[in-house]
Protein backbone atom coordinates (compact mmCIF):
# COMPACT_ATOMS: atom_id res chain seq x y z
CA UNK A 1 0.00 0.00 0.00
CA UNK A 2 0.88 3.56 -0.58
CA UNK A 3 2.34 5.78 2.16
CA UNK A 4 0.47 9.14 2.77
CA UNK A 5 1.24 11.68 -0.24
CA UNK A 6 4.65 12.56 0.14
CA UNK A 7 5.65 15.97 0.92
CA UNK A 8 7.76 16.47 -2.14
CA UNK A 9 7.66 15.26 -5.74
CA UNK A 10 9.22 13.92 -8.09
CA UNK A 11 9.26 14.13 -11.13
CA UNK A 12 10.54 11.63 -13.85
CA UNK A 13 9.80 9.91 -16.98
CA UNK A 14 8.94 6.49 -17.50
CA UNK A 15 7.53 4.58 -20.48
CA UNK A 16 6.17 1.69 -22.32
CA UNK A 17 8.28 0.58 -25.50
CA UNK A 18 6.70 -2.30 -28.00
CA UNK A 19 4.70 -2.17 -31.39
CA UNK A 20 2.05 -1.85 -31.84
CA UNK A 21 1.82 0.41 -28.72
CA UNK A 22 -0.93 2.91 -29.45
CA UNK A 23 -3.73 1.32 -27.10
CA UNK A 24 -1.50 0.24 -24.38
CA UNK A 25 -3.48 1.02 -21.01
CA UNK A 26 0.53 1.24 -19.19
CA UNK A 27 0.33 4.97 -19.37
CA UNK A 28 -3.07 5.16 -17.65
CA UNK A 29 -2.02 2.60 -15.00
CA UNK A 30 1.37 4.09 -14.06
CA UNK A 31 -0.36 7.32 -13.77
CA UNK A 32 -3.10 6.47 -11.74
CA UNK A 33 -0.21 4.70 -9.59
CA UNK A 34 1.44 8.05 -9.04
CA UNK A 35 -1.38 9.75 -8.46
CA UNK A 36 -2.02 7.31 -5.99
CA UNK A 37 1.08 7.50 -4.13
CA UNK A 38 1.81 11.22 -4.71
CA UNK A 39 5.08 10.49 -6.94
CA UNK A 40 4.60 12.97 -9.60
CA UNK A 41 5.94 11.09 -13.19
CA UNK A 42 5.94 11.36 -17.22
CA UNK A 43 4.42 7.77 -18.54
CA UNK A 44 4.60 7.75 -22.27
CA UNK A 45 3.99 5.35 -25.23
CA UNK A 46 6.62 4.66 -27.28
CA UNK A 47 6.47 2.54 -30.54
CA UNK A 48 9.97 0.74 -31.28
CA UNK A 49 10.09 -1.97 -33.92
CA UNK A 50 12.06 -4.98 -33.42
CA UNK A 51 15.73 -4.55 -33.53
CA UNK A 52 15.50 -1.31 -32.36
CA UNK A 53 14.95 -1.34 -28.88
CA UNK A 54 18.99 -0.90 -27.69
CA UNK A 55 19.00 2.34 -29.02
CA UNK A 56 15.84 3.28 -27.89
CA UNK A 57 16.96 2.97 -24.74
CA UNK A 58 19.98 4.59 -25.06
CA UNK A 59 18.29 7.98 -25.96
CA UNK A 60 15.57 7.56 -23.61
CA UNK A 61 17.58 7.24 -20.29
CA UNK A 62 19.79 10.13 -22.10
CA UNK A 63 16.62 12.33 -21.68
CA UNK A 64 16.12 11.18 -18.28
CA UNK A 65 14.02 8.50 -18.68
CA UNK A 66 14.27 6.17 -15.44
CA UNK A 67 11.98 3.06 -16.19
CA UNK A 68 10.65 1.03 -19.47
CA UNK A 69 8.15 -0.88 -19.63
CA UNK A 70 8.91 -3.35 -22.54
CA UNK A 71 5.47 -5.49 -24.43
CA UNK A 72 5.48 -7.37 -27.74
CA UNK A 73 8.04 -7.80 -29.77
CA UNK A 74 10.20 -6.90 -27.61
CA UNK A 75 10.79 -8.60 -24.26
CA UNK A 76 13.35 -11.21 -25.77
CA UNK A 77 15.49 -8.09 -26.86
CA UNK A 78 15.05 -6.68 -23.54
CA UNK A 79 16.85 -9.31 -22.12
CA UNK A 80 19.24 -9.11 -24.41
CA UNK A 81 19.75 -5.46 -23.85
CA UNK A 82 20.19 -5.22 -19.96
CA UNK A 83 23.23 -5.45 -18.55
CA UNK A 84 22.01 -7.45 -15.70
CA UNK A 85 19.03 -9.55 -15.09
CA UNK A 86 17.15 -10.53 -11.64
CA UNK A 87 16.51 -14.25 -11.15
CA UNK A 88 13.24 -14.04 -12.62
CA UNK A 89 13.76 -12.47 -15.99
CA UNK A 90 17.15 -15.30 -16.31
CA UNK A 91 14.57 -17.74 -15.95
CA UNK A 92 12.18 -16.52 -18.28
CA UNK A 93 14.76 -14.94 -20.90
CA UNK A 94 12.60 -12.13 -21.11
CA UNK A 95 12.07 -9.18 -19.74
CA UNK A 96 9.05 -6.52 -19.65
CA UNK A 97 10.65 -4.34 -17.12
CA UNK A 98 13.85 -2.16 -17.10
CA UNK A 99 15.46 0.11 -14.62
CA UNK A 100 17.53 2.25 -15.94
CA UNK A 101 20.12 3.31 -13.01
CA UNK A 102 24.46 3.27 -13.66
CA UNK A 103 23.26 -0.08 -15.12
CA UNK A 104 20.43 -0.99 -17.24
CA UNK A 105 18.51 -4.14 -14.78
CA UNK A 106 16.11 -6.26 -16.60
CA UNK A 107 13.38 -7.90 -14.75
CA UNK A 108 10.08 -9.96 -15.14
CA UNK A 109 6.70 -8.87 -13.43
CA UNK A 110 4.56 -10.92 -15.49
CA UNK A 111 4.16 -13.81 -13.26
CA UNK A 112 3.97 -12.30 -10.41
CA UNK A 113 0.81 -10.20 -11.85
CA UNK A 114 -0.49 -13.20 -13.23
CA UNK A 115 -0.22 -15.49 -9.95
CA UNK A 116 -1.94 -12.00 -8.01
CA UNK A 117 -4.79 -12.69 -10.05
CA UNK A 118 -5.07 -16.24 -9.88
CA UNK A 119 -5.06 -15.36 -5.98
CA UNK A 120 -7.33 -13.05 -6.39
CA UNK A 121 -10.09 -15.00 -8.32
CA UNK A 122 -9.10 -17.88 -5.49
CA UNK A 123 -7.83 -19.94 -7.81
CA UNK A 124 -5.90 -22.76 -5.99
CA UNK A 125 -2.72 -23.28 -7.86
CA UNK A 126 -0.66 -25.79 -5.10
CA UNK A 127 -0.90 -29.36 -6.63
CA UNK A 128 -2.89 -28.46 -9.40
CA UNK A 129 -2.48 -29.60 -13.12
CA UNK A 130 -2.16 -26.54 -15.60
CA UNK A 131 -3.17 -26.41 -19.73
CA UNK A 132 -1.40 -23.36 -21.28
CA UNK A 133 -2.00 -22.12 -24.94
CA UNK A 134 0.58 -21.00 -26.93
CA UNK A 135 4.63 -20.82 -26.28
CA UNK A 136 5.81 -17.31 -26.85
CA UNK A 137 7.06 -14.60 -24.88
CA UNK A 138 4.45 -14.43 -22.01
CA UNK A 139 4.42 -17.97 -21.85
CA UNK A 140 8.23 -17.71 -20.76
CA UNK A 141 7.33 -15.16 -17.85
CA UNK A 142 4.84 -17.39 -16.03
CA UNK A 143 6.17 -21.06 -15.94
CA UNK A 144 8.54 -20.10 -13.06
CA UNK A 145 5.94 -18.53 -10.71
CA UNK A 146 3.64 -21.81 -11.66
CA UNK A 147 6.38 -23.73 -10.29
CA UNK A 148 6.78 -21.37 -7.03
CA UNK A 149 2.85 -21.36 -6.54
CA UNK A 150 3.52 -24.95 -6.08
CA UNK A 151 1.46 -26.45 -9.34
CA UNK A 152 2.28 -30.39 -10.25
CA UNK A 153 2.03 -30.30 -13.61
CA UNK A 154 1.97 -28.22 -16.97
CA UNK A 155 1.07 -28.91 -20.26
CA UNK A 156 2.33 -26.38 -22.87
CA UNK A 157 0.27 -26.98 -26.12
CA UNK A 158 1.32 -24.51 -29.12
CA UNK A 159 -0.47 -24.42 -32.46
CA UNK A 160 4.01 -24.79 -33.89
CA UNK A 161 3.89 -28.06 -32.01
CA UNK A 162 8.19 -27.48 -31.98
CA UNK A 163 7.94 -24.26 -30.11
CA UNK A 164 6.27 -25.86 -27.54
CA UNK A 165 8.59 -28.53 -27.12
CA UNK A 166 11.74 -26.17 -27.59
CA UNK A 167 10.44 -23.93 -24.95
CA UNK A 168 9.44 -27.19 -22.67
CA UNK A 169 13.33 -28.37 -23.13
CA UNK A 170 14.81 -25.39 -21.88
CA UNK A 171 13.10 -25.34 -18.91
CA UNK A 172 13.52 -28.53 -18.30
CA UNK A 173 15.29 -27.84 -14.78
CA UNK A 174 12.81 -26.02 -13.25
CA UNK A 175 11.92 -27.48 -9.74
CA UNK A 176 8.32 -28.71 -9.04
CA UNK A 177 6.40 -29.47 -11.43
CA UNK A 178 6.49 -31.92 -14.52
CA UNK A 179 6.47 -30.29 -17.81
CA UNK A 180 4.64 -31.34 -20.93
CA UNK A 181 5.05 -29.79 -24.65
CA UNK A 182 1.91 -30.91 -27.15
CA UNK A 183 0.00 -29.50 -30.28
CA UNK A 184 -3.12 -29.59 -29.85
CA UNK A 185 -4.28 -32.50 -31.57
CA UNK A 186 -2.52 -34.83 -29.47
CA UNK A 187 -3.50 -33.26 -25.60
CA UNK A 188 -1.94 -34.75 -22.59
CA UNK A 189 -5.51 -35.92 -20.61
CA UNK A 190 -5.24 -34.68 -16.88
CA UNK A 191 -7.43 -33.36 -14.79
CA UNK A 192 -7.10 -29.84 -15.09
CA UNK A 193 -7.97 -26.94 -12.65
CA UNK A 194 -6.67 -24.59 -15.05
CA UNK A 195 -6.67 -23.14 -18.64
CA UNK A 196 -4.45 -20.29 -19.47
CA UNK A 197 -4.89 -19.11 -22.91
CA UNK A 198 -1.57 -17.46 -23.56
CA UNK A 199 -2.32 -17.04 -27.58
CA UNK A 200 -3.12 -13.95 -29.29
CA UNK A 201 -5.61 -15.87 -31.22
CA UNK A 202 -8.28 -13.19 -29.64
CA UNK A 203 -6.52 -10.29 -31.08
CA UNK A 204 -7.92 -10.93 -34.42
CA UNK A 205 -11.26 -12.44 -33.13
CA UNK A 206 -10.59 -15.84 -32.77
CA UNK A 207 -10.79 -18.29 -30.74
CA UNK A 208 -7.54 -20.74 -30.31
CA UNK A 209 -8.30 -24.23 -31.23
CA UNK A 210 -10.40 -25.35 -28.22
CA UNK A 211 -12.46 -28.24 -29.76
CA UNK A 212 -10.58 -30.95 -27.88
CA UNK A 213 -9.42 -29.45 -24.88
CA UNK A 214 -9.58 -31.68 -22.23
CA UNK A 215 -11.34 -29.49 -19.95
CA UNK A 216 -13.71 -30.18 -16.96
CA UNK A 217 -16.61 -28.52 -15.06
CA UNK A 218 -13.71 -26.85 -12.83
CA UNK A 219 -11.45 -25.71 -15.22
CA UNK A 220 -11.07 -22.32 -14.41
CA UNK A 221 -10.17 -20.21 -17.20
CA UNK A 222 -7.47 -17.64 -17.38
CA UNK A 223 -7.32 -15.13 -20.84
CA UNK A 224 -3.99 -12.93 -20.97
CA UNK A 225 -6.29 -11.08 -23.11
CA UNK A 226 -8.58 -8.26 -22.12
CA UNK A 227 -11.43 -6.17 -23.60
CA UNK A 228 -12.64 -7.35 -27.02
CA UNK A 229 -9.79 -9.54 -27.93
CA UNK A 230 -10.71 -11.82 -24.39
CA UNK A 231 -14.22 -11.57 -25.47
CA UNK A 232 -14.27 -15.43 -27.82
CA UNK A 233 -12.79 -17.18 -25.06
CA UNK A 234 -14.92 -15.86 -22.04
CA UNK A 235 -18.31 -16.64 -24.60
CA UNK A 236 -16.98 -20.30 -25.13
CA UNK A 237 -16.21 -20.45 -21.35
CA UNK A 238 -19.65 -19.40 -20.53
CA UNK A 239 -21.18 -21.76 -22.88
CA UNK A 240 -19.12 -24.28 -21.09
CA UNK A 241 -20.30 -22.81 -17.45
CA UNK A 242 -16.87 -22.47 -16.40
CA UNK A 243 -15.71 -19.31 -14.92
CA UNK A 244 -13.25 -17.60 -16.44
CA UNK A 245 -10.85 -13.88 -16.05
CA UNK A 246 -9.58 -12.11 -18.64
CA UNK A 247 -5.88 -10.88 -18.30
CA UNK A 248 -6.33 -7.15 -16.80
CA UNK A 249 -5.60 -7.75 -13.78
CA UNK A 250 -2.68 -9.46 -14.61
CA UNK A 251 -1.77 -6.24 -16.44
CA UNK A 252 -2.51 -3.81 -13.65
CA UNK A 253 -0.67 -6.53 -11.08
CA UNK A 254 2.70 -6.74 -13.31
CA UNK A 255 2.22 -2.86 -13.41
CA UNK A 256 2.29 -2.27 -9.93
CA UNK A 257 5.38 -4.85 -9.72
CA UNK A 258 7.04 -2.70 -12.28
CA UNK A 259 6.14 0.50 -9.62
CA UNK A 260 7.54 -0.68 -6.73
CA UNK A 261 10.78 -1.62 -8.66
CA UNK A 262 10.97 1.88 -9.92
CA UNK A 263 9.19 4.09 -6.81
CA UNK A 264 10.13 1.72 -3.59
CA UNK A 265 6.15 2.10 -2.76
CA UNK A 266 3.32 -0.83 -3.67
CA UNK A 267 0.20 0.88 -5.42
CA UNK A 268 -3.41 -0.08 -4.62
CA UNK A 269 -3.89 -2.21 -7.81
CA UNK A 270 -7.21 -3.49 -6.64
CA UNK A 271 -8.45 0.29 -7.06
CA UNK A 272 -6.91 1.12 -10.56
CA UNK A 273 -8.41 -2.18 -11.86
CA UNK A 274 -11.77 -1.10 -10.65
CA UNK A 275 -11.95 1.83 -12.05
CA UNK A 276 -10.13 0.43 -15.66
CA UNK A 277 -12.57 -1.81 -15.32
CA UNK A 278 -15.15 0.32 -14.83
CA UNK A 279 -13.96 2.63 -17.83
CA UNK A 280 -14.00 -0.43 -20.35
CA UNK A 281 -17.45 -0.77 -19.42
CA UNK A 282 -18.66 2.51 -20.35
CA UNK A 283 -16.54 2.66 -23.73
CA UNK A 284 -18.11 -1.01 -24.47
CA UNK A 285 -21.76 0.30 -23.56
CA UNK A 286 -20.88 3.46 -25.71
CA UNK A 287 -20.36 1.81 -28.85
CA UNK A 288 -23.16 -0.78 -28.81
CA UNK A 289 -25.47 2.46 -28.19
P1 LIG B 1 3.93 -14.05 -28.80
O1 LIG B 1 3.73 -13.31 -30.07
O2 LIG B 1 5.31 -14.30 -28.30
O3 LIG B 1 3.22 -15.50 -28.91
C1 LIG B 1 1.94 -15.61 -29.49
C2 LIG B 1 1.43 -17.03 -29.28
O4 LIG B 1 0.09 -17.08 -29.80
C3 LIG B 1 2.23 -18.10 -30.03
O5 LIG B 1 2.29 -19.24 -29.20
C4 LIG B 1 1.35 -18.37 -31.27
O6 LIG B 1 1.46 -19.69 -31.77
C5 LIG B 1 -0.03 -18.19 -30.68
N1 LIG B 1 -1.08 -17.89 -31.66
C6 LIG B 1 -1.23 -16.74 -32.38
N2 LIG B 1 -2.35 -16.81 -33.14
C7 LIG B 1 -2.90 -18.02 -32.90
C8 LIG B 1 -4.07 -18.68 -33.38
N3 LIG B 1 -4.90 -18.10 -34.26
N4 LIG B 1 -4.35 -19.92 -32.91
C9 LIG B 1 -3.52 -20.53 -32.01
N5 LIG B 1 -2.40 -19.96 -31.53
C10 LIG B 1 -2.10 -18.70 -31.96
O7 LIG B 1 3.06 -13.27 -27.71
P2 LIG B 1 3.23 -13.27 -26.13
O8 LIG B 1 3.47 -14.67 -25.68
O9 LIG B 1 4.19 -12.25 -25.71
O10 LIG B 1 1.79 -12.80 -25.66
C11 LIG B 1 0.63 -13.58 -25.90
C12 LIG B 1 -0.59 -12.72 -25.59
O11 LIG B 1 -0.67 -12.47 -24.20
C13 LIG B 1 -0.46 -11.38 -26.32
O12 LIG B 1 -1.65 -11.11 -27.03
C14 LIG B 1 -0.25 -10.39 -25.19
O13 LIG B 1 -0.87 -9.15 -25.43
C15 LIG B 1 -0.87 -11.08 -23.98
N6 LIG B 1 -0.18 -10.70 -22.73
C16 LIG B 1 -0.94 -10.19 -21.72
C17 LIG B 1 -0.34 -9.83 -20.53
C18 LIG B 1 -1.17 -9.26 -19.42
O14 LIG B 1 -0.60 -8.65 -18.52
N7 LIG B 1 -2.49 -9.46 -19.42
C19 LIG B 1 1.11 -9.98 -20.31
C20 LIG B 1 1.80 -10.59 -21.42
C21 LIG B 1 1.16 -10.92 -22.59
P3 LIG B 1 2.58 -20.09 -32.89
O15 LIG B 1 3.86 -20.21 -32.16
O16 LIG B 1 2.07 -21.39 -33.40
O17 LIG B 1 2.56 -18.98 -33.90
Amino acid sequence: MCPDPFDFAVSSRFAVMGQPIRHSLSPQIHTAFGRQCGIALQYEAIEVAAGGLSQAVSHFQALGGRGLNITVPLKREAAQTAQRLSAAAARAGAVNTLLLGDEVVGDNTDGTGLIRDLERQGVALAGSAVLILGAGGAVRGILGPLATAGVALIAVVNRDEAKARALVDEFRDLEGPRLIAAGFDDLPAAEYGLLINATSAGLGGALPPVALLPVGRDTFVYDLLYGPAAAPLKSWARARGLASADGLGMLVEQAAESFYLWHGVRPDAGAVLLSLREQLAASAAKELS
